[in-house]
């Protein structure tokens, strides 16, 4: 082993130590659920993106299992050598019809959505114009392309503001073609993108608009079928990302647009030509939970009651939840320090949370990220309220 790199990497963590930035995964010992046991002990979970609880549907987890006796364990290729099964056909048609465009195309996660499909889109001589907060596959994937991006050259709009991103536009207007690319729900903040605005604004500067709905994923819009859905803009918005890993409860992610990106995408989505397919087990099961989506509303229905219980709750309490209108529910800690101290004290009164700070977050805007979801009763949320309300108090949050 070489020790240079290894004392290399140990000074590199004891900086991010003494700065409370040192992360290690708490490790789960039970499934995923309302509570959760860690430790040996049972927590309120707070934690999980999986908010319709389909993680550990029955139903889910049946047709996992009946695709994998069927199909077996693995995919065996990637997917345009070999590593297409009838499987990924049914799921893809399937999220077309729920998400009302021409045609979808499935990746191995949201992650690989985003880097498989701005850079083979966007490139020499065009620019590609982000919101601030979007989300770390956003940023990687417009890293990768070959178009101007930079925020220190000015293509980086301040969050969710519409004067800042028009301002941009006015002076784009040499390049080829220009992208303008949105979270629909951010991730950190919980808020919602304003994208009537962001669709006119593309509208009258000639610009693609691509919007990263991993959270808003049977969350926002008809049955969960996203922010397109939410706000009507049917057929105005050219790229949209979704994700099956978490309101969906398995994994992967997809590009919903015109069957001519479809195309594109197999031809020049390097995650799709260059990794193996999702398995079998994965898509039995991602069919399955679209199912559930579109004929089942209960889940959604609890999803939703429950946000705004907790966040009712959390105000009346005194916390600050930042402004999310969607159930992400940020307590804000501001100090790295605090926010960590705030994660471990309640998980020692009971309730599983994880603290946020830089580089996920802004320096100074650490905060507690709080995930109410299908899965909890009212007992779990008012048991968690009493926590927070104890450690709120003990670290003068409140
Ligand atoms: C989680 C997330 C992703 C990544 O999705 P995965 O399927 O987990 O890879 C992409 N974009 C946003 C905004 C996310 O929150």
């Amino acid at each position: 082993m070489n020790t240079n790199f290894q004392s290399w990497i140990q000074t590199q963590m004891e900086e991010l130590k003494a700065q409370n930035l040192y992360k290690s995964p708490p490790i789960l010992e039970s499934p995923q659920n309302g509570r959760v046991k860690m430790g040996g002990r049972m927590l309120i979970n707070l934690a999980s993106n999986n908010y319709l609880g389909l993680a550990n549907d029955p139903r889910v987890v049946q047709a996992a299992v009946q695709a994998a006796q069927e199909w077996g364990a693995g995919a065996g290729a990637v997917r345009w050598l070999g590593g297409t099964n009838t499987l990924h056909e049914t799921l893809e048609n399937k999220l077309a019809e729920f998400k009302k465009t021409e045609a979808v195309l499935v990746f191995q996660s949201g992650f690989n959505a985003n880097s498989g499909t701005i850079p083979p889109c966007f490139g020499e001589g065009d620019v590609i114009i982000s919101d601030e907060l979007n989300h770390a596959s956003i940023i990687d994937g417009v890293r990768l392309s070959a178009a101007k991006y930079k925020k220190s050259d000015g293509y980086v709009y301040k969050h969710a503001d519409m004067n800042h991103l028009e301002e941009i536009l006015k002076r784009c207007g040499e390049f080829k073609k220009r992208l303008i690319v949105t979270d629909g729900v951010f991730s950190m903040d919980g808020d919602i993108a304003p994208l009537p605005d962001i669709v006119s604004l593309a509208e009258k500067y000639d610009a693609v608009v691509m919007v990263d709905d991993a959270h808003a994923s049977g969350v926002l819009g008809v049955n969960g079928s996203g922010s397109t859905s939410h706000f009507g803009l049917y057929g105005r918005v050219d790229i949209q990302l979704g994700t099956l890993s978490k309101a969906l409860g398995v994994v992967g992610g997809y590009i919903a647009g015109s069957a001519l990106l479809k195309k594109w995408l197999i031809n020049r989505g390097r995650p799709y030509l260059f990794s193996t397919a999702l398995p079998p087990a994965a898509i039995g099961a991602l069919i399955k939970a679209v199912e559930i989506l579109q004929t089942d509303p209960q889940p959604m229905e609890r999803l939703w009651e429950n946000t705004r219980f907790w966040k009712a709750s959390l105000e009346d309490l005194g916390f600050d939840t930042m402004g999310s209108e969607t159930p992400i529910t940020p307590v804000f800690c501001g100090d790295e320090g605090k926010a960590q101290t705030m994660e471990r004290r309640l998980r020692e009164e009971g309730v599983f949370t994880v603290s946020i700070v830089y580089p996920t977050v802004a320096r100074g805007k650490a905060r507690v990220r709080t995930m109410p979801s299908a899965m909890h009763t009212r007992q779990d949320l008012e048991d968690a309220l009493t926590a927070f309300h104890k450690v709120g108090k003990e670290l003068g949050i409140i």
